[in-house]
């Protein structure tokens, strides 16, 4: 069977808008678009009186060659956020099919299910093994419940843990046919567990998630990729916004792409990994943190007696942490995000202002956090 027969069946009827940048895309003289033929201000060298190319081919080309895939089993969106939320429209319906969710997980997968009005089935994560995936349990649920779409985060937000290679194979097996496993890999870069887009080939309803906007410092641009068997990028290009691509992000995403960007980049992630490394550890020999779980992201979650006393200390001092504790299984619970010389290594002694990120701040011998009332 193809894996669109799990789509909404009313969205492969549809007629898709036929934007006029898909029906053309440049000429000497363009009059199919309305647009302006002024430039907005004298200098603009990026044309922003026209309308951008809604899935540029360079920036396809370019991010199937960092993802090891074809350009057509790639769509590129504004974050993967909305990645998540066209997954959702495509292939629930609304009072009828559901998506499963192992949390404590990232949010989105549940709101953009709650706008589509599909069901959310939650499979927690087991927190007794530092939050591993309950397999069985999910394929369970899987089946017992209209389940369309299974959120799979690796490495996980907020816990930091990776899901193992071979689990998400045996979930895409078993689910062939009755539901997509969506991975989302917005942190692999900082993991050492490999991409599942080596599994893309064998599994058709295997979808991975990407973004520029953690390993690529990209957040401001709204960049996320979805990539999948080329019918479901067919399906998910049916449905997207016209231009969902403004021409100064493309511009922002190539240029993270070039060499001198790329070398950048490779020093940047080896920094960060020893940064969070040198973060569980300094937090681990803290007094008043009682748990820190192993991460293979670029931040760490940890648990102190009291969460919100803590984060409020950290607020006090300049620096805002995340408090997760509203998450199944993470009471008293803070998410950290490794920033090499800017994070919580330089909240030690020195009164407010001292966390104020000196890069300084590493270099001197001094306990992390000393500060922290247990
Ligand atoms: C940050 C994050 C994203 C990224 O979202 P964008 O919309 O691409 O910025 C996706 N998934 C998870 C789990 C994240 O933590």
């Amino acid at each position: 069977m193809s894996v669109l027969e799990l789509a909404r069946p009313e969205l492969l009827v549809l007629k898709p808008y036929s934007s006029a940048r898909m029906e053309a895309g440049k000429a000497a003289v363009m009059l199919n678009a309305n647009e302006s033929p002024y430039a907005p201000f004298a200098g603009d060298a990026l044309a922003l009186n026209r309308y951008p190319d809604p899935q540029p081919a360079a920036l396809l080309d370019q991010l199937g060659r960092a993802y090891g895939v074809d350009a057509g089993q790639i769509f590129v969106g504004r974050g993967s956020d909305e990645a998540i939320d066209l997954l959702v429209r495509a292939f629930c319906r609304a009072g009828r099919d559901a998506v499963l969710i192992c949390p404590p997980t990232f949010g989105m997968y549940a709101v953009a299910a709650g706008v589509q009005g599909a069901a959310v089935v939650a499979v927690p994560l087991q927190a007794e093994r530092d939050f591993a995936l309950d397999v069985d349990g999910v394929l369970n649920a899987a089946r017992v419940n209209p389940v369309k779409l299974v959120f799979v985060c690796t490495p996980n937000n907020p816990t930091g843990g990776s899901v193992p290679i071979d689990q998400i194979t045996g979930l895409a097996t078993a689910l062939a046919g009755r539901a997509l496993v969506v991975v989302d890999e917005a942190y692999a870069e900082f993991a050492d567990t490999p991409s599942v887009t080596s599994l893309l080939d064998q599994h058709p309803n295997l979808v991975v998630l990407r973004t520029l906007s953690k390993a690529y410092g990209l957040a401001g641009a709204r960049l996320g990729v979805l990539i999948a068997a080329p019918e479901i990028i067919g399906l998910i290009r049916r449905i997207m916004a016209p231009y969902p691509l403004p021409t100064p992000c493309l511009a922002a995403a190539l240029a993270a792409f070039s060499d001198a960007a790329s070398a950048a980049r490779v020093e940047h992630l080896a920094t960060t990994r020893s940064e969070r490394r040198r973060l569980a550890t300094a937090l681990r020999a803290h007094p008043a943190v009682r748990h820190v779980w192993p991460s293979d992201a670029n931040f760490v979650a940890f648990r102190v007696d009291d969460a919100h006393a803590t984060w409020r200390q950290l607020l006090d001092r300049g620096v805002i942490v995340r408090d997760v504790s509203h998450y199944l299984g993470l009471a008293n619970c803070l998410r950290v995000s490794a920033a090499p010389g800017k994070g919580l290594g330089g909240v030690g002694g020195g009164g407010p202002g001292a966390a104020q990120g000196h890069s300084s701040a590493r270099r001197r011998p001094r306990p992390p956090m000393r500060s922290l009332q247990p």
